[in-house]
């Protein structure tokens, strides 16, 4: 077992870092305020290749494993988990194409995505159904070799900027999981309407529409995944970026901390720094070992799929726990900072704002429990002989 990083891949961690520090967060706070999307940004981290990280080499990509792009998507959260998501957002919708994709629609779709500044969205979910992914409504009717896509899709990310985006559809409801397709939709294309930017709670410079497809047609070069094939995709896709998502949260919630750190080191209370106290001190010794525990957990989920294994559990675990840490230390985090911790002053009630999306989006906390309750209950496998099976005289 190695737990240490590569000179490779420290050298690309302190890359991310610095990009981080450099590009993102001194206008964190800027296009938090503004709510604009931070186009610039994310174009300067295409041209420093820091966007379209999984991209494989033989399509002109840097052919970065999981465990990479976890170790820059880190640092970019670290400065803001907003930004972080719109950069890693190309990721999420070239990762169908990478796993599904035929080596055609690879050559001309990755290849111009890492040539040319071009973003790509992914988009399952629907105004009715975000978890229920079998459930959804979108409809895809075959006309020849062609498709004709009508329906909407809702939060998509990085949507109103998007030149493609993969989008799930069904050729009929009723098949749940075994009618849904996957297709790869050029924005252009007659019929699709990229709506409005919705206000959010948090990660605000991330840009989330609704998207409306209105007799769409798909060309069959331009078809991901026949029916019946789209919901494994989908689900094959989220084993692969959910370790991301885990290591968003391990740099929203390493911020909050050092920020915590930083202040507990020179407020003063009843004459002495509040550091002194021994209840800020554990609460700090839990965001530390809460942060150090989601990141070992985020890089075993990718490292797993690095080796090609299947990784779907430890996504799900790294995923979850992760979630849950960046929701509890932006939260102690802004208990040590007291009142000012509630004043948009500090970045603490920031990362608090930006923290809670994490439980939500890419299959909630419920959903991720429910993966692993149903794998703990009927296929782990036991150490221990039943109980009922044991002599207990
Ligand atoms: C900012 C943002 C960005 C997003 N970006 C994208 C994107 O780019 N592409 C995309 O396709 N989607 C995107 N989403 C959608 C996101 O994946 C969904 O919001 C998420 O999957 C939850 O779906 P829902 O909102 O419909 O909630 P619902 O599925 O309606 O769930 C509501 C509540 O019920 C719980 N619940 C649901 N089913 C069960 C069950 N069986 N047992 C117990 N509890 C249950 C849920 O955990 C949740 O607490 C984004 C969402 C947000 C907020």
């Amino acid at each position: 077992m190695e737990f240490n990083l590569t000179v490779q891949q420290k050298e690309l961690q302190r890359k991310a870092r610095e990009f981080a520090i450099r590009e993102v967060l001194p206008v964190a706070r800027k296009y938090d305020e503004s709510e604009e999307f931070p186009l610039p940004v994310i174009k300067k981290a295409w041209e420093e290749g820091l966007l379209n990280l999984g991209i494989p080499k033989k399509y002109g990509g840097p052919g970065y494993g999981l465990l990479e792009s976890c170790l820059v998507v880190e640092e970019i959260s670290s400065a803001c988990p907003g930004i972080a998501t719109s950069v890693f957002d190309n990721n999420l919708g070239a990762e169908p194409i990478v796993i599904g994709g035929n080596d055609e629609q690879k050559e001309r779709i990755l290849r111009e995505l890492v040539n040319e500044f071009k973003l790509i969205a992914f988009a399952t979910s629907e105004p009715t159904m975000g978890s229920d992914v079998a459930g959804m409504k979108c409809r895809a009717e075959k006309e020849g070799d062609e498709y004709i896509l009508n329906g909407s899709k809702f939060w998509i990310t990085n949507g109103g900027y998007a030149d493609y985006i993969t989008v799930f559809a069904t050729i009929d409801p009723e098949k749940m999981h075994k009618g849904i397709a996957a297709f790869i939709v050029d924005t252009k294309t007659e019929g699709v309407r990229l709506g409005k930017h919705i206000p959010k709670l948090g990660q605000r410079s991330s840009n989330t529409v609704a998207v409306s497809l209105k007799n769409v047609r798909i060309p069959k070069e331009n078809v991901l995944a026949k029916p019946g094939r789209g919901f494994v995709l989908a689900m094959q896709t989220f084993a692969h970026t959910r370790p991301a998502i885990g290591a968003f949260a391990v740099g929203c919630a390493r911020s909050a901390m050092e920020y915590a750190i930083d202040y507990a080191n020179k407020r003063e209370a009843f004459g002495r720094p509040i550091g002194n106290y021994q209840i800020i001190q554990h609460k700090i010794a839990e965001m530390y070992k809460n942060v150090e525990a989601a990141r070992l957990l985020t890089h075993k989920a990718a490292w797993e799929a690095d080796q090609g294994m299947d990784n779907n559990i430890s996504s799900s675990i790294a995923k979850a726990f992760a979630s849950d840490v960046a929701m509890e230390v932006t939260t102690e985090a802004i208990q040590i900072y007291g009142g000012y911790g509630y004043l948009r002053t500090y970045p603490v009630e920031k990362l608090f704002r930006d923290a809670k999306l994490y439980q939500i989006y890419e299959g909630t906390s419920e959903i991720q429990r429910i993966i692993l309750a149903r794998h703990a209950m009927k296929r782990y496998e036991h150490a221990m002989p039943s109980v009922f099976k044991r002599d207990r005289t």
